[in-house]
């Protein structure tokens, strides 16, 4: 068996009384698109800030590419490999979009990286953020101001500005959220694409986006993981159906 490069194991987080995630344990695989899907307050976004270093935990541990990484900071982190995207937008919107890319390529962009030290010539950041834009097809709006582009256009870009830094793995809240059937199928695609170079785990609440890319699905209710299989052990799991699709 392949070891995993992300292995998440017994997580906790209690704000007050309330257990947010509780002994949550995961792993992400070389390749995988590892999908944790579950209801609002599931704590679902609890889990991604506290893998990637924003929220520290109470108990677990984090081992990524073999190493601890619990004690370590996001800057730390993100440097380690682990890239991110964040359920709420992160982009300057009165810079270009080429502008946001060499912020994130600077280490510079969003909460997540403002501590790098920049380390990379001029021309090395610009190629670094060209490629990521290339990447995602927006290098043709490289100079526009980031607010004028669609919704999708910028989801694209927050993913362009983590590429930058060239994770080996990626945490995702909600890539999807606000896309219309165009957007989620452009980013579908591209997350699809993505998988080779960075697996994912990814928090998602479109079903037909986790169904279609998930190898694996983990069902976080109350902060607890009640079942981990693929698409087709989760559509017939009886527990998930009464929990969380409703049944
Ligand atoms: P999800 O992303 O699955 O919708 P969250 O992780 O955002 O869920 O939240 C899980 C639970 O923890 C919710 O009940 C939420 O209200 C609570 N929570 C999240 N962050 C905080 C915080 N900083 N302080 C207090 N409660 C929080
Ligand atoms: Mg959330």
């Amino acid at each position: 068996m392949t070891e995993a490069l992300l292995d998440i194991k017994g997580l906790r987080k209690s704000f007050g009384a309330l257990r947010a995630t509780d002994n949550v344990s995961l792993t992400l695989n070389p390749g995988e698109i590892h999908a944790l899907i579950g209801p609002n307050g599931a704590g679902k976004s609890t889990l991604i800030a506290q893998v990637a270093g924003g929220l520290s935990p109470d108990a677990g541990q984090i081992v990524f590419a073999g190493a601890d990484v619990t004690p370590l900071g996001t800057a730390a982190r993100a440097q380690a490999g682990l890239g991110r995207t964040f359920q709420i937008s992160a982009l300057a919107m009165e810079f270009s979009v080429l502008q946001n890319a060499v912020l994130g390529a600077l280490g510079a962009g969003g909460s997540v990286w403002r501590f790098f030290k920049p380390v990379m010539r001029d021309a090395e950041l610009r190629a670094r953020a060209e490629a990521a834009l290339e990447r995602v097809g927006l290098m043709e709006h490289a100079a526009k101001r980031t607010a004028d582009l669609s919704h999708g256009q910028r989801r694209l870009l927050e993913v362009a500005v983590a590429l930058t830094l060239e994770p080996k793995a990626f945490l995702m809240d909600e890539p999807m959220a606000g896309l219309g059937g165009e957007g989620s199928k452009r980013m579908t695609a591209f997350l699809d694409s993505l998988r080779r170079d960075a697996p994912i785990l990814l928090v998602e609440h479109d079903m037909d986006a986790v169904f279609a890319l998930a190898d694996r699905i983990s069902v976080l209710v109350y902060g607890q993981i009640i079942a981990t299989g693929t698409a087709e052990d989760i559509r017939a799991n009886r527990d998930v159906r009464a929990a969380y699709l409703g049944e």
